[in-house]
């Protein structure tokens, strides 16, 4: 077993889901699909009030390279297009379509492609007109991902089914159950990038998905349970021992890394031509009645997919969309699932912890994976010294939140990074 990198953290891992079997959620009466659920540029809206659409059909168009087409999710009318709740950026422009209870699909999904006929073109192609992105939370689009610059030679790909986050178990699930697709849709993804290795990484404690993809003849890279196992940087540190570049990519070290659920949805895509219109989500926490996987349409509001799990046991709750360490808390329940909601938790409300004055203990220079000295790096942002906090390595914390989860002061350190980099952002542009 490989025991990864140094840092992190292992917070009980609380995966009490992982054998509840992907359940279909029922079609909702109405969706709020945002124009907006990728990295880059939001889509072109291509529907405007009243239009008919079907499931598939397209209603936004990707705007330039960096930037990823959506679909509609139900089938119905387009009864607006207004900015509304957002779960990641806060508020977006999003095309709300009232369903006509019907599962009119805008393609066939019986009509099966080969994928042995298609080139390399054509299978990007299919990839970026189903608006695939990557599912495992960054929502980068995975045309992008797998079209490097022609210097940079990829010999490894590496497909991510750690699901490092605690109580998260949507992957998990997902390999158990699909296994087959993912592992078609990795190889179409290794052809793609000419690539000579293909290795399926995951944590030991999902040993059930390590034996059906080992019994399935691809290899398979057990890595020791540790939070943030499944970054990407760590990743590749873990199994190939090669250290992406500060500021780097993967693939100046040669390497892809794709999530399990893009796999997924990429097969689907060629093979039936569907575009990325559901995703599986874990829904879980003390303050929901049942916990389960589900497989839920894009654009779907939060508070239906949690009456769909029996609603809240008690109210006020706080709902966080992703998992504990990296997930984001929201304002209201009304947002959308998106393309990147890997998880629904609903926690009881706590109590404040106010926070307190460092300690200069150095748990969270102990748990960084990136080697930085988050103490430093928080004072710098708190004093506005933006220059230093760069120096001192501030655009390469991955906001993973091993910090502030070991910090006995309760130091929101994530909270001050982000505000950091949105700063030296805002600066740059001015
Ligand atoms: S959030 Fe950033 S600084 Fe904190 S442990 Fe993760 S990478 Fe390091
Ligand atoms: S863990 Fe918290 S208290 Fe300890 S050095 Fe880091 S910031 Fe200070």
């Amino acid at each position: 077993m490989l025991s990864g990198f140094t840092g992190g953290v292992h917070p009980p891992e609380s995966k009490n889901t992982e054998d509840s079997t992907i359940e279909v959620m029922p079609v909702p009466k109405k969706v709020y699909i945002p124009f907006s659920q990728h990295t880059g540029k939001p889509a072109t809206p291509l529907v405007k009030k009243g239009d008919d659409v079907k499931i598939g059909t397209k209603i936004g168009e990707a705007d330039g390279f960096i930037s990823a087409s959506v679909h509609a999710s139900i089938s119905g009318k387009v009864i607006d297009i207004i900015d509304h709740a957002h779960p990641v950026i806060g508020s977006a422009s999003c095309c709300i379509i009232e369903g006509n209870d019907s599962e009119d699909w805008v393609i066939d999904v019986n009509a099966e492609r080969n994928t042995d006929d298609l080139t390399e073109a054509q299978l990007l192609h299919s990839i970026k007109e189903a608006g695939i992105v990557g599912l495992g939370g960054a929502a980068f689009p995975s045309h992008v991902k797998l079209s490097p610059p022609k210097d940079k030679k990829i010999d490894t790909l590496i497909i991510n089914g750690c699901e490092c986050e605690p109580v998260l178990t949507a992957d998990h699930r997902l390999m158990l159950e699909h296994a087959a697709t993912i592992i078609e849709g990795a190889r179409v993804f290794q052809k793609i990038l000419h690539a000579s290795t293909l290795i399926f990484a995951v944590e030991d404690n999902k040993k059930n998905a390590i034996e059906l993809f080992r019994d399935e003849d691809v290899r398979v890279a057990a890595l020791k349970t540790k939070y943030p196992q499944g970054a990407e940087k760590q990743l590749i540190k873990a199994i190939l021992k090669r250290e992406v570049p500060r500021g780097g990519l993967p693939m100046d070290v040669g390497c892809v890394v794709h999530n399990v659920g893009t796999c997924h949805a990429a097969l689907m895509a060629i093979k039936y031509g569907k575009p990325l219109i559901d995703r599986v989500l874990t829904v879980a926490g003390d303050g929901v009645r049942e916990k389960k996987n589900v497989l839920v349409r894009i654009g779907t509001p939060v508070n239906s997919v949690i009456d769909f799990c029996g609603g809240y046991v008690d109210k006020p709750e706080r709902v966080i969309l992703g998992g504990p360490m990296m997930g984001i808390a929201q304002y209201a329940d009304d947002v959308p699932v998106v393309k990147g909601t890997s998880g629904i938790l609903v926690w009881p409300a706590e109590k404040a912890i106010e926070e307190g004055p460092c300690v200069r203990c150095a748990a969270c220079v102990d748990s960084c994976p990136m080697g930085l000295m988050p103490t430093e790096i928080c004072s710098f942002v708190k004093n506005k010294n933006f220059d230093m906090a760069k120096t001192y390595g501030l655009l390469d914390c991955i906001e993973c939140g091993c910090c502030a989860y070991m910090c006995p002061a309760a130091i929101p350190l994530v909270h001050y990074f982000k505000y950091g980099k949105s700063e030296i952002w805002r600066r740059s542009k001015t």
